[in-house]
Parts: C-alpha cells; structure tokens; sequence
C-alpha cells in the first residue's frame, strides 16, 4: 500500500498541516535524522563503518525490524558526549515546530544515559537543550525517560536518574520501551513502584509485538495511565471492554506498525475498529526518522484509508486532554486550537 500524500488534495493537505498538532508517542533518538548522527560521529570520530553520508543514509533505511534494531544502537553510539544530547533535543524542538506540534511528550532512552553518564552533568545538558530549543522554536516539550526492557538491571538507576530530572523539571514521567518479547511488565515493578511514588506519570509499550497479557501486565502490575500501541488488546474482549470503560489511552502509530509488521501490508489500520469499539486512541509518529514517517504523514495515511479530518482532529483533542501537560500548558494549547477552529476552511474527507 503506498502512502503517498501527493495523492490527497491539497486543500486537505493544508489542513492538517497548519492544524496545531498534539503528539504523545514520539522518541527522541528515533526522531534524530541520520545526517545528525552521522555528523554526530564524524565529530567525536566515530566510524560506522560506511564512506560516505549517502551511504550512512541508505544503511539509515528502514529494512526489518532487526535491522532496525542494529540502525538504532549503532546510531546512539555518537551521542558521546553530553552536550550531543543538547544538540539532537534542539534538533527535535526544531522538527516538531516545523510540523507545527505545539505540545509533545517524547521518550529519552535512558537505560543507555546512565550507562554513559554522570546525572548532574548529563541533566545540565538535557536542561540546556530544553531552553534553547523552547525559546527558539516557542513549542513545549514533556520528556519521558523510558527503561530499555532488555536492559532489566539498569531499572533502578534510570528511576533515581528520572527522579533527578523530575525534581529539575526537566521529566515528567518514566516508560518502558525496547523488546517487549521476553521482557514482561512485571520485571519492572520495582523501578515503577518508586516511580510512583516520586509522583512520576508511568506509561509503558505493549500490545506491540505482544499481545493482551502484556497489556494487562502494563496495567495491572506497572500502573500504567497510557498504553504505548495497544493494537493487539484487539485479541481480548474483556481488555476491550476494559480499556474502555477506564477510557485508557492508546498512542497509536501506524507507520511503525506497518514498518515493523505489526499490522500487515496493504490491511487497514485496526485503529478505525479500536475507534468504533469505543477506544481512546491518540495518533503518534513513534520512530518518525527511522521509519521515514513525520506526525502529518500519519495523519495522511489515515486520510487516505477514509478518516474524516474530523475524526482526526478528534484524536488531536483527545491527546491533550490525556496528556500530562499542566493545566497553564493546556490552556494555552487550546487557545491555539480555537483559533485554528475559527480560521479552518473545513474540507473534510477524500473518496477512497
Ligand atoms: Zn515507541
């Protein structure tokens, strides 16, 4: 299936480009384009093993999920030194603005932070690159460092790391992320447990590559307010029936999950049967330089698989009001919302 937006009118092109946009289910170094790494390396001379930044382009590609994998632990290999970290974090303030995403919450892989280095230090540089990225670009960022869950002994450091970032105001909450096979919710309750009670917002990915279990065990054993996926929740009527009853939110990605294969090639999105089940669901670019996606090509996919731009701004609506914004942050986000409202030339849906 080609998603390609040269194909939807361009009216409705505008529309969603110029429509304040809320994203909840974004990494940073997933966001990071290669030319960045790649320019990150050659400045702390490091070799990934390719001649030239077209070739580091085309290794950048998405191929398969393993290769995916191999893309993205060689790519963070040159955030070496702190002050990377301000860079790439400018970087993004800078992506998301040209998108026109007034408010994101964006995950920090944090398991190989602390592997690298000092809290104090590394936080001075995060912290740099929050002012300088939203005085210069005037969008707001909510960071959440995740856990990878390969990487299960680490869960207790990235906590004290999060902790540390939240007192600073830099974080706002703590994630799981990375292979959920084999590495269920349940190893995390203890970095979840003092989470929570620092007052840290806990999320966690499952439902992705796993299916219901991992979702209940987001739930029940982490305390999880939003489920990073979810489609596979599809798979148990009752997790249905719960999910929405609680209304807990869905960060729905769909590029990343046609990329990795969790929905098929050519299939529609599930999110059309989750939205008439009655679930909460939130759009989201997940890997968007990885997977050669932004948040508006995601709104293009749908579009063209026969969502309303109403339906869309629907979902828009529904990730601000489960974000973990602050209600001065909200306010001000819907003030730009109502504007958008009033100045919009409503043009609604293509024939599919
Ligand atoms: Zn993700």
């Amino acid at each position: 299936m080609q998603f390609d937006r040269n194909n939807l009118p361009s009216a409705l092109v505008d529309q969603v480009n110029h429509m304040p946009k809320i994203e909840l289910h974004v990494h940073l170094e997933g966001a990071t384009q290669a030319q960045v790494f790649y320019n990150l390396a050659q400045k702390n001379k490091l070799d990934f093993g390719v001649k030239s930044l077209e070739e580091w382009q085309s290794f950048f590609a998405f191929k398969n999920f393993g290769h995916f994998l191999k893309v993205y632990t060689l790519a963070i290999t040159a955030l070496k030194k702190p002050e990377d970290y301000t860079y790439i974090i400018t970087e993004f303030y800078r992506q998301q603005a040209e998108q026109n995403i007034v408010y994101s919450e964006a995950f920090i892989s944090a398991s190989f932070i602390i592997q690298k280095f000092e809290t104090p230090t590394i936080l001075d540089a995060i912290e740099k690159g929050i002012q300088e990225g939203s005085e210069k670009y005037g969008v707001k960022i909510n960071f959440i460092p995740d856990i990878s869950r390969e990487l299960v002994d680490t869960q207790m450091a990235v906590v004290d790391f999060v902790i540390e970032g939240y007192k600073r105001g830099l974080f706002i909450g703590l994630g799981i992320g990375g292979p959920e096979r084999g590495f269920p919710p349940e190893l995390f309750i203890k970095a979840f447990e003092k989470g929570k009670k620092a007052g840290l917002h806990l999320v966690a990915h499952a439902g992705e590559t796993e299916g219901p279990k991992s979702i209940w065990g987001a739930l029940n054993a982490l305390g999880a307010e939003r489920i990073g996926h979810g489609v596979r929740s599809l798979e148990d009527a009752k997790l249905i029936d719960f999910l929405t009853t609680k209304q807990i939110p869905l960060e729905i990605s769909p590029s990343s999950n046609y990329a990795l294969g969790i929905v098929k090639s050519g299939e529609m999105h599930p999110i059309r049967k989750l939205l008439d089940l009655g679930l909460n669901c939130t759009i989201n670019s997940d890997d968007p330089a990885m997977f050669s996606s932004s948040l508006s090509q995601e709104y293009f996919l749908l579009l063209k698989q026969g969502f309303s731009c109403s339906e869309l701004y629907q979902m828009n609506l529904n990730a601000l009001a489960v974000s973990f914004a602050n209600p001065s942050t909200k306010l001000d986000v819907q003030k730009q919302l109502k504007t958008y409202e009033k100045e919009r030339i409503v043009f609604e849906s293509i024939d599919i």
